[in-house]
């Protein structure tokens, strides 16, 4: 089963939890046990898990991401957002997650996160869930 999930961004560069939404969508599957992917088909946006207790960590790695790839640089990609690109392909493009007893096997300091890189924009995100119980 493959659900859709629209997102819409307001920065050049941010990251949005989807936490709630992903588990909703695996509630609404009633799945017991299986597996969970959350896919970004975008080139200049990501996915990752990461800790979602302290919003400074999401912030940080958007900063740190900055400096490794800051948005002015000697590019050869003549669109204007080489930077997205590079962020995109090092958060990656998407998450794999066990799904146990109906429920995302997350850890307690653990959250989804999309990535944002070349915003503001509508994006999409692809989230499959498969049983692994017929
Ligand atoms: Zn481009």
């Amino acid at each position: 089963m493959i659900n859709k999930l629209d997102i819409k961004t307001h920065s050049k560069t941010e990251f949005q939890e989807i936490t709630s939404k992903v588990r909703e969508m695996v509630r609404d599957s009633g799945i017991k046990s299986g597996i969970c992917v959350v896919y970004v088909p975008h080139t200049t946006a990501g996915v990752m898990i990461n800790e979602h207790a302290d919003p400074d960590i999401v912030s940080d790695i958007l900063h740190q991401l900055e400096e490794i790839a800051p948005r002015q640089g000697k590019y050869k990609h003549t669109e204007g957002n080489a930077a997205a690109h590079i962020k995109s392909a090092l958060i990656g493009t998407s998450v794999t997650l066990p799904v146990n007893y109906g429920e995302l096997a997350l850890g307690t300091w653990q959250g989804i996160f999309f990535g944002e890189f070349d915003g503001p924009r509508n994006r999409e995100i692809m989230v499959t869930i498969i049983t692994n119980s017929l």
